[in-house]
């Protein structure tokens, strides 16, 4: 008997000591947003469908309030490069492409699969296919589903916007310390609490890892020689240096190591573009 009384004990004890380890490790979740500590949307109690509608409302928003480029060519590129990339990633999404008349240097995908590219980006870049590698490594960190416990996190405790880097909520306002969450604040509402819990996100070194490898693949799939995702980097660098770079650009791991990583898993991406019904390349120049 006083065996089980022990055993009973300790399972309670085990399961107290569980619970504020789980609280503990959800509070540090919140904190950080998006680490990936945690392993979906469902345990906090959200579905990733909820996230999704979250960044379709935001995505309109965006969409309503910024100029759309009339570029036609360099719309055009967007579009079918985007459609690629979303036709290799193999992700069943609501896809959406937009390019915003816009000189920051930047591109992104929502949750659910909804993309835009700024025109600034598009001379860095010079390539249709630096294009493919730059989508592919966003789009990867939507279909790898990347920060959606940061996602759920700041939409359950309703702040989006105000757990995140930069962003407090002080008396109902939301209080921007950095640029992106001042212009994202300005869209109002839920739509500006997702929209700067997303664009001022981090990712892990791992998950940065992760999306240039799927990315690479994704690129190569879609018809897109893999190699310009390494000639990618260097035109980063050279462009770095401007205020606003893409999100990948800002982030851990070190250049000279993921073009290292790009490296070395060029024959698994090589063997893709292989098998790639048709092959465009680098594509066209971006002029
Ligand atoms: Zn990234």
């Amino acid at each position: 008997m006083e065996r089980i009384h022990q055993i009973i004990g300790q399972w309670v004890n085990s399961k107290l000591a569980m619970k504020s380890f789980t609280q503990a490790a959800v509070i540090f979740c919140a904190m950080m947003l998006f680490s990936s500590c945690a392993t979906s949307p469902e345990d906090a109690g959200i579905s990733e469908g909820e996230i999704n509608a979250e960044a379709t409302k935001a995505y309109a928003e965006i969409k309503a309030k910024s100029k759309i480029s009339q570029n036609k060519e360099w719309t055009a590129m967007v579009q079918r490069v985007a459609q690629r990339i979303a036709k290799a990633s193999g992700e069943n999404f609501q896809w959406e492409y937009v390019l915003i008349d816009s000189p920051e240097v930047n591109a992104w995908c929502m949750p659910g699969g909804k993309i835009a590219v700024y025109t600034g980006i598009m001379p860095v870049l010079k390539t249709e296919g630096a294009l493919a590698a730059v989508l592919g490594h966003e789009v990867a960190h939507a279909t790898l589903r990347h920060g959606m416990m940061g996602y759920a996190r700041a939409k359950q405790n309703n702040y989006w916007g105000l757990a995140i880097a930069g962003a407090a909520v002080l008396g109902g306002e939301l209080v921007c310390k950095t640029d992106n969450c001042k212009k994202m604040a300005q869209l109002g509402g839920i739509a500006a609490g997702f929209a700067v819990t997303f664009i001022d996100r981090k990712f892990s070194r791992d998950d940065e890892s992760s999306a240039d490898k799927s990315g690479q693949i994704y690129m190569a799939r879609a018809g897109y020689d893999p190699r310009e995702a390494m000639n990618l980097w260097d035109r980063m660098k050279a462009a770095n240096g401007g205020k606003s770079l893409p999100e990948f650009v800002s982030t851990h791991p070190s250049d000279d190591k993921r073009k290292a990583q790009l490296n070395a898993w060029l024959a698994a991406a090589e063997a893709e573009y292989q098998k790639a019904p048709q092959k465009f390349g680098v594509g066209e120049v971006i002029r």
